[in-house]
């Protein structure tokens, strides 16, 4: 699916300033840091929710999830957490998929 404009992510993938970009996969800060390092790995076209992830070509799938361990890498992380928020009850509040790269060496919260 293309581009939302009413989408906050697709407009932050728009935007450009990414700290990692390849394949059509971007990773940015997440503006409200759970972790010392928390980043967010958003597919730059717009899927709703990991529900959703048979949207993606198998190769596009792998890519995605080679894209997420190539980030925590080049963030200097080598033991990291990987959440994905499905749904609202399970605390996904921004409905454009997204996999949270959380890690540096103190607990999570
Ligand atoms: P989730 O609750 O799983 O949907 O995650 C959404 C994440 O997006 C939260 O961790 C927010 O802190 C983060 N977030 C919200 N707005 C922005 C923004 N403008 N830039 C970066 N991260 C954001
Ligand atoms: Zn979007």
């Amino acid at each position: 699916m293309a581009s939302r404009p009413d989408c906050l992510f697709c407009k932050l993938v728009r935007e450009g300033g990414h700290v990692n970009a390849a394949g059509g996969f971007v990773a940015i800060e997440d503006i409200n840091p759970k972790a010392p390092v928390h980043l967010l790995v958003l597919p730059e076209r717009h899927v709703d929710t990991f529900r959703d992830v048979s949207e993606f070509e198998s190769d596009e799938a792998k890519a995605m999830l080679e894209f997420v361990a190539d980030t925590a890498k080049r963030a200097g992380l080598e033991d990291y957490q990987l959440i994905v928020n499905v749904g609202p009850g399970a605390g996904q509040t921004v409905f454009h998929l997204h996999w949270h790269v959380l890690g540096g060496g103190r607990p999570f919260e």
